[in-house]
């Protein structure tokens, strides 16, 4: 684990505020895909009254503080939801950086981790991922394959090492077991984050899955399917800060 003196080093700092800005994009796309609006140059609105925010309407968390959680012009309530889904994707960030430092690995695993918040938040309203998010992580896969092209063994195999399994469970159960796109991203963080880290991210999410979801089924009478896609995403980015430590950790009691 890093000392606490590296954690608060100017450049987490900035890598957090990077993870903020990047997080208001996560809010505008996790917002607009499912209704098919363009979220790289629609502008973002009130809801209230319909008006153009201007970009010191925009600056994330700061804003709605400064702003005391209202539109200027028409005093509506703006959502807690936005900057709420800011600072998670902010600190996702801040928790990627301070265990990979500044490396390739921190930028890599940072975009993957604002397209799993992204795909997580439309997953659990719709029970789709969109095949955007799964064709970013594949570019990631790829970048992370030709950075590392000794290691090429342990991304290729992650490719399959849980997206087959699932692939014969989705067609013995002719499509009902488990969607096509959990198996999509499943094939594409694999080829990011290696086979080993592909297993643990599947048993973390199976554990997480079953055991949220039954306290949610239990205390807000949550609907009985699941969506798995948040609890992959969970699994995912858990395993790809931690997962050496937690195999060899897991490896070290087994043979104790
Ligand atoms: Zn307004």
């Amino acid at each position: 684990m890093p000392a606490y003196s590296d954690l608060v080093g100017p450049a987490n700092l900035i890598w957090f505020i990077l993870g903020l800005v990047s997080g208001s994009f996560v809010c505008e796309v996790a917002d607009r895909l499912p209704v098919h609006e363009n979220f790289i140059t629609g502008r973002s609105k009130c809801d209230g009254c319909g008006k153009t925010l201007s970009w010191y309407e925009l600056v994330p968390i700061v804003s709605f503080c400064l702003q005391h959680g209202r539109c200027r012009s028409c005093g509506e309530k703006i959502s807690p939801r936005y900057p709420i889904i800011e600072f998670i994707n902010g600190a996702l960030y801040f928790c990627v950086i301070s265990v990979y430092g500044f490396s390739i690995e921190t930028v890599l695993i940072s975009l993957l981790s604002s397209a799993l918040l992204g795909l997580s938040l439309i997953d659990e309203k719709t029970h789709e991922i969109p095949v955007g998010f799964n064709i970013f992580i594949l570019v990631l896969g790829l970048i992370r394959l030709f950075t590392d092209l000794a290691n090429w063994p342990l991304y290729v195999i992650g490719f399959f090492a849980v997206s087959l399994p699932l692939y014969l469970l989705l067609l013995l159960s002719k499509g009902k077991a488990i969607g096509g796109g959990d198996i999509k991203l499943m094939a594409a963080a694999g080829l990011l984050l290696g086979w080993k880290n592909a297993l643990l991210s599947f048993i973390l999410a199976c554990i997480l899955g079953s055991v949220i979801h039954l306290l949610r089924m239990k205390l807000s009478h949550a609907s009985r399917t699941l969506a798995l896609g948040p609890y992959l995403a969970a699994g995912l980015y858990i395993s790809s800060l931690f997962g050496p430590s937690l195999i060899s950790a897991y490896l070290a009691f087994l043979t104790r």
